[in-house]
């Protein structure tokens, strides 16, 4: 098969011709119609990721078609269109069992920075590392879009329920033009929430609106929560979505919270901020991160693209010859939404 691989961090991406994949025990193959390509896995590229292993083909947004199922394997059979969970869970530690895999107990390797992934013609993974698509995805006609759902549209869907965010909150979401901001809003917006954008790109804030936003506030400006608080009226959002999380963006973030607001972190560039004591206890705020999502989470992005209720941004198709393009393009941070390659 043809596979794009890394030999090493901040090297160039490599076609190799390699054997195709024979599934083991437990194990099934699936041919890749598309693979999405986001800062999740440029963070391997760029050296981000400390725990990744190379050799490795990386990538984890998958559609595909299962080809060949090993011994043991009981859920899947030859034809079943799937998409890729990104995580290995024990299954069976408190976490795993109270659906919070993300926070497993023995985490096993994640697909496509310890055991390669979708930037390739066949994917072999774990039978439980595949999740079936449900009626109403076309995976191949659609396959660029279907393959982002299981990370694009299901983290943002994890953060809606772990936030608890209800119908006309306000919600700002930050990073808002960045591959998961975009989804953000989408699924902000599928729960009713008012979206108020922020992000620092004018390029992306016409997709901000487009996504559902109802006002974008300029981040490169210096006010921004003074921004935000006039867009909610003076009250403050309820809740703050913060995918850039450097120390400004968390603190700018905490002073937006209006009372009984929630700030929420899914990593970004993960630094250091201060909190004030006294306005956590006066409002009841709440900080809380929001680590990707659990299978039945998955499952859930994918029956409501399934049902058109939300669908995934996917501005940018290449072919798999063309990752180092769009690995250049989402460094540079001028993707709006998700790209994609498209394989078979
Ligand atoms: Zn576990």
């Amino acid at each position: 098969m043809k596979a794009m691989v890394l030999h090493a961090p901040r090297t160039p991406f490599v076609m190799e011709e390699r054997p195709d994949p024979k599934p083991g025990r437990g194990e099934a193959v699936a041919r890749v119609f598309a693979c999405g390509a986001g800062l999740t896995i440029e963070h391997v590229r760029a050296g981000r990721v400390p725990f990744a292993t190379f050799p490795r083909i990386i990538g984890h947004e998958i559609s595909g078609e299962i080809v060949e199922v090993g011994p043991e394997v009981q859920a899947l059979k030859v034809g079943d269109p799937v998409t890729c969970y990104f995580y290995t869970g024990c299954g069976r530690c408190r976490w795993c069992r109270t659906n919070r895999e993300p926070l497993c107990e023995n985490q096993g390797p994640r697909v496509g920075y310890q055991i390669d992934g979708g930037y390739a013609e066949f994917i072999k993974l774990p039978e439980r590392n595949f999740l079936k698509l449900p009626p109403g995805l076309d995976h191949r006609n659609e396959a660029p879009a279907v393959a982002v759902i299981a990370d694009a549209l299901a983290t943002p869907f994890k953060v809606v329920r772990h936030a608890k965010i209800e119908p006309l909150e306000n919600v700002a979401v930050v990073g808002a033009g960045g591959g998961l901001g975009i989804h953000m809003i989408k699924m902000a917006r599928w729960a009713g929430a008012r979206v108020i954008a922020v992000e620092r790109n004018a390029g992306k804030f016409d997709a901000c609106r487009e996504a559902g936003a109802e006002a974008v506030v300029d981040a490169s400006g210096n006010d921004v929560v003074g921004a935000v608080l006039e867009a909610t009226g003076g009250r403050g959002a309820d809740v703050v979505i913060d995918f850039v999380s450097s120390t400004t963006s968390l603190e700018a973030g905490f002073a937006c919270l209006g009372v009984g607001g929630r700030l929420v972190t899914l990593g970004g560039a993960g630094e250091d901020f201060k909190v004030a004591a006294r306005h956590l206890l006066n409002k009841e705020a709440v900080v809380m991160g929001s680590r990707y999502a659990t299978k039945q989470e998955v499952l859930d992005a994918l029956a409501l693209a399934a049902r058109r209720e939300v669908w995934p941004l996917v501005t940018e198709v290449y072919p798999l010859a063309e990752a180092e393009r769009v690995h250049e393009r989402l460094a540079a941070g001028e993707v709006i939404g998700r790209a994609a390659l498209s394989i078979a």
